[in-house]
């Protein structure tokens, strides 16, 4: 079956969030996410006070400041939104845990998998829904080749391919290209969205990998492109390409069959972009799909579980599965050998 459009039903209540990160993915698409669900932003903790207060003057926030606990502390809050640096996500996700707060939280979810399984079980043991913002099985592009697959309009699926090599803007290139301990490189970066990506297409886990990274012009002291081949546990194949460095190649992804292929351009983006293409015996067909807004889909999906109905667009175990695979793939670029991905084994 074809999903067929958004599901932005009135399932999830009201929500008041407490931002943690004066981030750019905060400031270009969460605040409105949050305000397009009828949701309130009633704080932005930052490292820096000043950071904090220029933040939420520009965003219309009333609360903000350095104090994570002090905004946590508001028993007006209901959920947190992490968007800071990956080095930071751990301890910040486990004390909005630990206030009984919802979390809502950036990929990578962590520098290592057992730490990411750390935040997932803490969450789990406080009763509290815990979601990994991978915001790509969220667009209608990625529901639609999902459903044909499902559908078994392409018979069965012998591999996918994912091309995900961008140019990182200017503005973002900062700690991404230059800091290891902050969790930067291409694949923390990128590797995690395309390893949600395959295991949200084909549902199932990449059982092990082969990779190669290099640093081809931007990244200082991390990779900013790789090359991976993934075996999922049916056998299918998964070829990964990420980077930060390619201008002009343009992103997308192939599923080919027994029965057919799918072509899906411009798919792998922050927007409801893109054209898919179904090929069969019968010929060439444009496959439509919704165009909602993904980071607004995602938090509609996310209030309904914390309201009880049904789980978060992608929840900790994906994002503990779609960090084990990335790093995996650094693994094995790094070894230059085959690396098993371990999700809960590992943690
Ligand atoms: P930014 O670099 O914009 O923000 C990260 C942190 O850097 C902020 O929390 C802030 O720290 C600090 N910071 C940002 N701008 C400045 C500045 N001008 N001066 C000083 N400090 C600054 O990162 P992104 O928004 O690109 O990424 C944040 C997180 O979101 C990462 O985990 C990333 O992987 C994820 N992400 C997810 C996307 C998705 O689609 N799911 C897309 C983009 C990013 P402080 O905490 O002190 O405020």
């Amino acid at each position: 079956m074809i999903w067929n459009g958004p599901n932005l039903g009135p399932m999830g209540g009201f929500m008041r969030w407490i931002l943690v990160g004066a981030s750019t993915i905060a400031a270009q698409h969460m605040i409105g996410a949050f305000r397009a669900n009828g949701h309130a932003v009633a704080h932005v903790v930052s490292t820096t006070p000043a950071r904090a207060a220029d933040f939420a003057a520009e965003h219309g926030i009333p609360g903000h400041g350095s104090d994570l606990a002090a905004a946590l502390a508001d028993p007006a809050t209901d959920a947190v939104y992490i968007s800071s640096t990956n080095e930071k996500h751990l301890s910040q996700a486990l004390a909005a845990i630990a206030a009984g707060k919802h979390v809502l939280c950036e990929k990578p979810l962590a520098m290592t998998v057992a730490e990411a399984a750390q935040m997932v079980r803490a969450a789990d043991a406080a009763g509290v829904t815990f979601a990994t913002n991978h915001h790509l099985r969220c667009s209608g592009s990625h529901r639609a080749v999902r459903g044909l697959i499902e559908s078994g309009r392409i018979g069965k699926v012998l591999s996918l391919r994912i091309f995900h090599a961008v140019h990182l803007p200017p503005h973002l290139q900062g700690w991404r290209i230059t800091d290891p301990g902050a969790g930067g490189g291409v694949i923390p970066d990128i590797t995690v969205h395309n390893a949600d990506v395959a295991r949200f297409l084909l549902g199932e886990d990449p059982a092990s990998v082969v990779a190669q990274m290099a640093s081809s012009g931007m990244g200082q002291g991390v990779e900013d492109s790789a090359m991976s081949v993934w075996s999922m546990s049916s056998g299918a194949m998964v070829f990964s390409h990420e980077s930060f460095t390619h201008p002009f190649a343009g992103s997308g992804l192939e599923v080919h069959g027994t029965e057919g292929s799918v072509f899906a351009r411009g798919v792998m983006t922050q927007l409801p972009l893109g054209e898919i293409e179904l090929v069969t015996a019968k010929g060439r067909e444009a496959l439509p799909f919704p165009d909602h807004n993904l980071y607004v889909q995602a938090v509609a999906e996310f209030a309904a579980a914390a309201a009880g109905h049904g789980r978060p667009a992608a929840d900790g175990w994906d994002g503990v599965a779609s960090l084990a695979v990335a790093l995996a793939v650094r693994e094995a670029a790094r070894t230059g050998a085959r690396q098993d991905v371990k999700i809960r084994g590992a943690a």
